[in-house]
């Protein structure tokens, strides 16, 4: 053959192969997606994430949708654990809980989540012993391993107990996420927050610390780390117990609830202001 046809050859398999594989891999995540959502998987939502529970029929419907997609494009491992369906149903519910209200985000940095069987330290080990700490139970954006997540198993499983409490570890991490997906883990995720509401966001910040300090605040001291962890606590608080959150923050249960869009007339009002005026 003519060492011009081949080399044409090549060039339009170069082409052609990484479409074909796209194409493939495409298919067989509509296929996943496709799947009527298994009734053992609505057992344990209904059972864990009261979340999903509070939602109406339609809703569900939608969640269960996110949650296919989630599991078919992303990759969760145990290390030194098993993965059932429990964790990975509730790895899917901590991404989609705080992005409900964003029906086409699915965490485009986020390849893979690693499942630890417990807390770990700096060195990502889950060594126990006298006088070591590993007290690490989340963490995101790993130094060797961007789009990387990793959560501890019995702290992903205690965050979703079926139980309305303030601790989540599973929705802090996604919303560190949520935070950085602007460039920076600052706490002010411009993702979430328009413009104008990032002064008030940092003011009510300022004001609530000032509450933690005074021991005057149920929100965990955690959060006085920086603004990147008080955003995560708080908003672990705001979807994990939003009755008692509501009622105990009025302020910042505002702010959060128009940051992700929970509270639908809000998001009219904002899309459509001359509807308002
Ligand atoms: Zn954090």
């Amino acid at each position: 053959m003519d060492s011009q046809i081949i080399m044409s050859l090549l060039v339009l398999a170069a082409v052609l192969l990484p479409a074909w594989f796209y194409l493939r891999k495409n298919r067989k995540v509509d296929e996943q997606v496709a799947r009527a959502f298994p009734k053992a998987w609505k057992k344990i939502l209904l059972e864990r994430v009261w979340f999903y529970k509070e939602l109406d029929t339609d809703d569900r419907g939608v969640f269960e949708k996110r949650i296919q997609l989630f599991l078919a494009t992303k990759h969760i491992q145990g290390v030194d654990t098993t993965v059932d369906d429990t964790v990975l149903l509730l790895v899917a519910c901590s991404a989609i809980i705080p992005t409900f209200a964003f029906p086409e985000y699915n965490y485009p940095k986020v390849s893979a989540i690693l499942i630890y069987p417990g807390s770990f330290d700096e060195e990502f080990q889950t060594r126990r012993y006298e006088g070591h700490k590993a007290f690490i139970i989340g963490m995101v954006g790993v130094p060797h391993q961007q789009g990387t997540v990793i959560l501890s198993k019995p702290d992903l499983l205690k965050g979703f107990d079926g139980i309305p409490h303030p601790e989540n570890v599973g929705i802090h991490e996604f919303v560190h996420l949520l935070d950085k997906a602007d460039g920076a883990v600052d706490g002010v995720p411009e993702m979430l927050l328009n413009h104008q509401y990032v002064g008030p966001w940092l003011q009510e910040i300022k004001d609530e610390i000032k509450r933690i300090v005074a021991g005057n605040s149920d929100i965990n001291p955690y959060s006085l780390t920086n603004n990147a962890e008080f955003l995560a606590v708080v908003s672990e608080y705001f979807f994990n117990h939003p009755e008692k959150f509501e009622k105990r923050h009025p302020e910042l249960y505002a702010l959060l609830a128009r940051a992700f869009k929970t509270e639908e007339e809000d998001t009219e009002a904002e899309q459509n202001p001359a509807a308002n005026s």
